[in-house]
Order: C-alpha cells, then sequence, then structure tokens
C-alpha cells in the first residue's frame, strides 16, 4: 500500500461562493478527489483541477449513510490520495465533521479541519439580524430540532435554551411548532419575534419573520428545508438593518447572452444587485475570416483622416492584429479617432489611446451627426467593424462626400451553447434576457423552437443596451422592458433597476 494521503475536511460556508475560506479554495486546487454534498454549492467545484474526480454523496433524501462517508475518505485517504471533504457551512457545526475526524484518527490517515462560515452566521447577517447586539442580552446558543432519532429523552435543556438572547435552531423546519411550544412552557414569552431564513446568501434567499406564538400554533408561514430559525428580540432589528433581499434586483432570475470574453462585468454587476444570473453566451467573437485585408487596411491607417470604431470587439481585434505585425499606435499617424460610444472608447483608452470624438448618442446616426461640424467632402474614413454590421454609417459618410473604406476587424459567430441551461431556458426559468447587440438576439432566438418561443415571448422580457438592439429584440417578438440610456453595462443595469421600480 502507498503512504497515506490527507484528507481536508473543509467547510464551504452556506452557498455564496464568495464566502469559501482562501485556505478551502488552495486545497481545492490542489485535490486528487473532492467528496461533496448537496448543501455545498456545485460552483465551487470549480476551484478543483479538471483532472479531480468529483464524488457527489447525496442530496437531501438521497445521502449515503454517514458509516459510508467516513469509510470512503478513510478509504481514499489510505489510498493517499489529496482529499477534500466539501461540507456545507462549518463542518463541526451539526455537520457530523467530527465523526468524520474520528474515523480518520482512527484508521491513522492525516488530516486537517478548515472552518466554513455557518448557516446560523450567514442565516443572519445576510437577513440583517445581528446575532448579538448590546441593549439585546449577551448569550447565543446554536441548537438543532432534528435529535439523533434513536433518542428517547430530549437532551436539550430548553429552560437554559429560553434564558438565551437569541437562539438559532438548524434542522428545524419538520418540529418548529414543538421546539416553539418546548421555549414558550419553559418561560419564553409568545410575542418574541421568530425570523425563518431559507436558503441563505442565495439568489433566492427567502425570510419570513413571524412570533414564537404563532410558530407553537402552527400558523406562522411554512418554510420548507434548509432553513434556520432564530428566536429572540435582535430579528426586531432587521428591519433597519435587512439589507439583501431589499437589493433592487433580488430574485429576479436574468439571462446573460453575451460572448464568452465579454459576460464578465454585466454579470457581476447583476449578482451584487441581487439577481440569480444565468450565463448563456449565444455569440463568440473570432478573427475576421479576411485577415489579410484587414493586415492591410491596418498598414494604410496613416493615410486617413479619420479611423472610426463602433465597438469594443472592433477595438481588441484591430490592435492585437497590429501588435501582432509588430506595430503599435503610431500607426495611426495624424489620423484622427471616432467612436461609436463610451463603452468603445474605454475599451480604446485602456489600450492607451483617447478617441477625438465620442458622439453622445451611442449609434451609428449619432456618429453621423458629431461629424456634421466636420467638412466631410473628400475626407478619408477607414471604419474597423464586424463582418455583418448595419450600413447606416458608411451610407451616411458617403452621401455627405467622405470616402469611406469598411474594413471587418472580426466575426460574430454562433456559440456552442449548453443544453442543460437552454432547457432551463426554455422551461421559461427565467424573467429577463439581456440583449447586448442585435448579434445576440437573432443566435438567441435561433437556440428555441417556434413552440418554445411563443413561450418565452410571453413570460420573459428583454432588456436591451440601446434602441437599436431593442429594435431587433422587438421584431423577434419580445416585449422591451428595459432599454440602456446611455448604451453601456451601466446603462443597462440602471434601466433595468429603474424598470422593478416601476
Ligand atoms: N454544517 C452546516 C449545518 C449542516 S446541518 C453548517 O455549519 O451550516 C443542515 C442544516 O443547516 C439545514 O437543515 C439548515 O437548518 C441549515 N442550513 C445549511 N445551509 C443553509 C442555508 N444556506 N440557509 C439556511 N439554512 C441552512
Amino acid at each position: 500500500m502507498s503512504a497515506p494521503g490527507h484528507v481536508y475536511l473543509v467547510g464551504a460556508g452556506p452557498w455564496d461562493p464568495g464566502l469559501l475560506t482562501l485556505r478551502g479554495q488552495a486545497l481545492l486546487a490542489r485535490a486528487d478527489v473532492v467528496v461533496h454534498d448537496y448543501l455545498a454549492n456545485p460552483a465551487l467545484l470549480e476551484h478543483a483541477s479538471v483532472r479531480a474526480r468529483r464524488i457527489c454523496v447525496g442530496g437531501p433524501a438521497d445521502r449515503l449513510d454517514q458509516r459510508d462517508i467516513n469509510a470512503l475518505i478513510v478509504r481514499l485517504g489510505l489510498e493517499g490520495q489529496v482529499v477534500v471533504r466539501l461540507k456545507g457551512g462549518d463542518p463541526f457545526v451539526f455537520g457530523r465533521g467530527g465523526e468524520e475526524a474520528e474515523a480518520l484518527v482512527d484508521a491513522g490517515v492525516p488530516f486537517e479541519v478548515v472552518p466554513g462560515v455557518t448557516a446560523a452566521i450567514a442565516c443572519a447577517a445576510y437577513a440583517g439580524i445581528p446575532v448579538t447586539q448590546r441593549g439585546f442580552g449577551s448569550t447565543l446558543a446554536f441548537c438543532t430540532g432534528h435529535e439523533a432519532p434513536d433518542k428517547v429523552e430530549s437532551d436539550v435543556d430548553y429552560a437554559a435554551l429560553a434564558r438565551m438572547a437569541t437562539v438559532a435552531f438548524y434542522m428545524g423546519a419538520r418540529s418548529l411548532p414543538a421546539l416553539a411550544a418546548r421555549l414558550i412552557e419553559a418561560g419564553r414569552s409568545p410575542e418574541t419575534p421568530v425570523a425563518l431564513i431559507r436558503w441563505a446568501t442565495r439568489p433566492d434567499q427567502r425570510t419570513v419573520t413571524t412570533t414564537l406564538g404563532a410558530c407553537a400554533r402552527g400558523t406562522a408561514p411554512t418554510v420548507e428545508p434548509p432553513m434556520i430559525a432564530l428566536v429572540g428580540e435582535v430579528v426586531g432589528l432587521r428591519g433597519r438593518i435587512g439589507w439583501y433581499e431589499r437589493r433592487p434586483l433580488h430574485g429576479r432570475r436574468i439571462v446573460v447572452t453575451r460572448s464568452e470574453r465579454q459576460q464578465g462585468a454585466l454579470s457581476e454587476r447583476l449578482a451584487e444587485l441581487g439577481a440569480e444570473v444565468i450565463t448563456f453566451p449565444t455569440i463568440e467573437v473570432e478573427p475576421t475570416s479576411h485577415a489579410d485585408a484587414l493586415d492591410d487596411a491596418l498598414r494604410r491607417m496613416h493615410t486617413q483622416d479619420w479611423v472610426v470604431f463602433t465597438s469594443a470587439n472592433g477595438v481588441d481585434f484591430a490592435l492585437d492584429t497590429l501588435a501582432a505585425q509588430g506595430r503599435d499606435a503610431r500607426a495611426f499617424g495624424s489620423a484622427r479617432i471616432a467612436c461609436v460610444g463610451p463603452s468603445t472608447a474605454e475599451r480604446l483608452r485602456a489600450r492607451g489611446l483617447i478617441a477625438d470624438l465620442v458622439p453622445a448618442r451611442a449609434v451609428a446616426e449619432g456618429l453621423v451627426d458629431a461629424l456634421g461640424a466636420e467638412p466631410l467632402v473628400g475626407r478619408r474614413f477607414m471604419l474597423l467593424r464586424a463582418e455583418v454590421a448595419r450600413d447606416v454609417l458608411p451610407d451616411a459618410l458617403r452621401a455627405a462626400g467622405a470616402v469611406v473604406e469598411v474594413v471587418s476587424a472580426y466575426r460574430t459567430v454562433a456559440a456552442t451553447v449548453d443544453a442543460g441551461v437552454r432547457d432551463r431556458i426554455a422551461r421559461c426559468e427565467a424573467d429577463v434576457v439581456t440583449f447586448t447587440s442585435s448579434s445576440t438576439v437573432r443566435h438567441f432566438t435561433a437556440c428555441f423552437t417556434e413552440a418554445e418561443l411563443v413561450d418565452l415571448r410571453r413570460r420573459v422580457v428583454a432588456a436591451c443596451i440601446g434602441p437599436v438592439a431593442a429594435e431587433t429584440a422587438r421584431a423577434a417578438g419580445f416585449r422591451v422592458e428595459a432599454v440602456a440610456e446611455p448604451y453601456t453595462v451601466n446603462g443597462l443595469l440602471d434601466a433595468l433597476c429603474d424598470s422593478r421600480r416601476v
């Protein structure tokens, strides 16, 4: 037998992947095997190497027997593997991490324990309930509402519990009426406020507040597991401090259709505003199929009066190609640079160039207006843009007497979509779909059957980055709930938040 490996009992935190510890993340990256269960967010497995084995020991209904889990991690450890046993919340708080540690000790397998944010603490923070607060008493208890089923006499001292300022019940969804009745019997006031918090730190977190008396009578709203019941006067502070469920997009399920490489900023901000983000890239951007023409055009930029960029992608592909030629910004010579909108200009700035002209209205028509003050007859314009795009800009410039060369810097193609995510959207498990260009509308629509689209058009609304995408979305039959103004990611976020308020 090879040398024993190492087993790490790692607390995954409640759900929000940002609440994993740095130590937990580093160990996941190093693991040969990850053994996880349903309370740990599967997104955390992305920290593990693609080569790592992933073993799920079950959901709420079909969890592997604890003895089998112990035997599994012992066997993997003895085989010499580096094992991360990822456990929801903290491994030692009602997580049976202690039993797993004992089994490892017995078998002589080296191990380590990494704490995690336990559910009660996460529930309190995300529900806006400080579990301790000056003036509200000074004790806090964690209690299980689900004792070992073979127990005859309860070992919970309800009289002591009733004197605690704050009590958090784990696994109490089913036994809540009985627990509340015992606390009242032991002297706690039926008026004591109670918060029932389900799936804390998830985008669909739900909190209801009630009283101990209502819980005991069975008239409090039913909350399905996993939930924590927080009992105590501190629950009353939620009215002022509650923040998570008040975020402007809380509970909204929003599809992001833009390309994988451009998802980041939009998806992150949507999540921070409270939305559940469904990433569904429908397009990919690729190098142009006319690479020679782009190469040649970039060598003639200095002969132009104006070089025009109509998208951040155009900036990236043109400047990457320029760099591949071994050249830099000096290739623009004295040509002036125009950008169709602020996002394009921002990307240009990030690459060390400042646009000479950015119209107030970020569409092709806006650029034509802004150039109206310039002499155009005989002026040379080079447009660096997508392979397929509207001809509004070149047509208008030519009509004003300019000499226009249209160069394709990149092309937009259909992305290979994730079938599972596609099916979720087809079942209308989203509220909003965001469109950041007309091509995202076209490629999104192409992912669904006509029957599915009938449902989607009825039940899912569109939010668009500007009037052109909005027009394309309307033409495709979608109800457009929000249009950005200005036509940027931030504009889109503002429009979404505003549409929620009306
Ligand atoms: N070791 C875990 C607890 C496991 S016991 C921890 O430290 O958090 C399982 C119970 O934890 C559930 O029945 C529920 O009461 C609670 N729980 C776990 N995750 C939760 C979440 N995200 N929201 C609310 N309750 C949660």
